[in-house]
């Protein structure tokens, strides 16, 4: 995610300067071997029902993905998947056109200067039940009864689907982009519902997960939103052609909403003897004159 400001000074690094010297010179980023640019983290609700601890059961049940409670007691979940733009030499490959979330996370506060450690982490699906049947059995006061409620374990299918909330600025596609930037990391749009979905490298290889017929099946799959999305988008490239898309389409509405707001202005004006509308420079400017 970070990629840190260390990065900022690899433009004044010797071309033939050997790795180890740079990371004795640098360290930080290039010590740390650029763990931040190896996963996406999400934050999610904290679980209030079973019908969610059910949800995060067939998340770690995936191979590469975790769930955790951060120290302040949000929830996240975290889906390993380098960052296709890291180099080999732990540099990003896109620095001065990173997404906005790389560029906020700053190398002073990151993971590897900092103690971040989770109060809680949840790595595989058996810890979250235990987590699950020792705390909220208690909590709920139902015991091991709870137990007898749960479904099946859930199947290994490769496949994580978050709803994620509608990009409505460049920040909300940037994250998108952000997304997309990691191998097995798409953004599905079905009707007006926006998704992050993971899938499993290893698991889907060369088989499209979106293609039909191709949902996973067994006892306890994550049930899919969507049959067929209107449209996926898997690489950053194909989210930046669509935030140019949607990015044009809102600001033609915002100049249609502001031309209504000046058509009116003339019609008032024209109903005042002597009032005239002075349209400066282009169409968004507008000055009323009386008299
Ligand atoms: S975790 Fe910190 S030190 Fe490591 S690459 Fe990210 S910002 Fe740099
Ligand atoms: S774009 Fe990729 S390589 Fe660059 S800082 Fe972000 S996560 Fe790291």
């Amino acid at each position: 995610m970070g990629n840190c400001n260390n990065i900022k000074i690899r433009d004044d690094i010797p071309k033939d300067m050997p790795t180890l010297a740079l990371s004795q010179h640098f360290g930080t980023c290039f010590t740390c071997g650029a763990r931040c640019c190896r996963y996406i983290t999400k934050e999610i609700e904290t679980p209030r029902s079973l019908a969610d601890f059910e949800k995060f059961r067939r998340w770690v049940a995936q191979p590469g993905v975790k769930v955790f409670i951060c120290q302040d007691g949000i929830w996240h979940t975290e889906f390993i998947s380098t960052c296709k733009h890291l180099r080999s030499d732990m540099g990003c490959g896109i620095y001065t056109i990173r997404p906005q979330i790389c560029e906020d996370y700053k190398v002073e506060s990151c993971e590897y200067t900092s103690d971040l450690t989770p109060r809680q982490e949840f790595f595989d699906e058996p810890s979250l039940r235990k987590y699950l049947i020792e705390i909220l059995g208690t909590r709920w006061r139902v015991g091991d009864r709870l137990e007898e409620k749960l479904l099946p374990a859930p199947e290994v299918t490769g496949e994580a689907i978050i709803e994620i909330d509608v990009p409505d600025c460049k920040a909300d596609f940037d994250t998108m982009r952000w997304y997309t930037s990691h191998p097995g990391c798409s953004v599905a749009i079905a009707g007006d519902a926006y998704y992050f979905c993971w899938h499993s490298p290893e698991i889907w290889k060369d088989r499209d997960p979106f293609a039909p017929g191709n949902e996973p099946k067994g006892a306890n799959v994550e049930p899919r939103p969507f049959v067929k999305p209107d449209r996926v988008l898997k690489t950053d490239f194909e989210v930046e052609i669509f935030m140019a898309e949607q990015l044009a389409s809102m600001y033609q509405i915002q100049i249609a909403a502001l031309q209504g707001k000046i058509g009116a202005l003339k019609r008032r004006a024209a109903e005042i003897e002597g009032a005239a509308v002075e349209i400066k420079t282009h169409e968004l400017q507008a000055v009323v004159k009386i008299g």
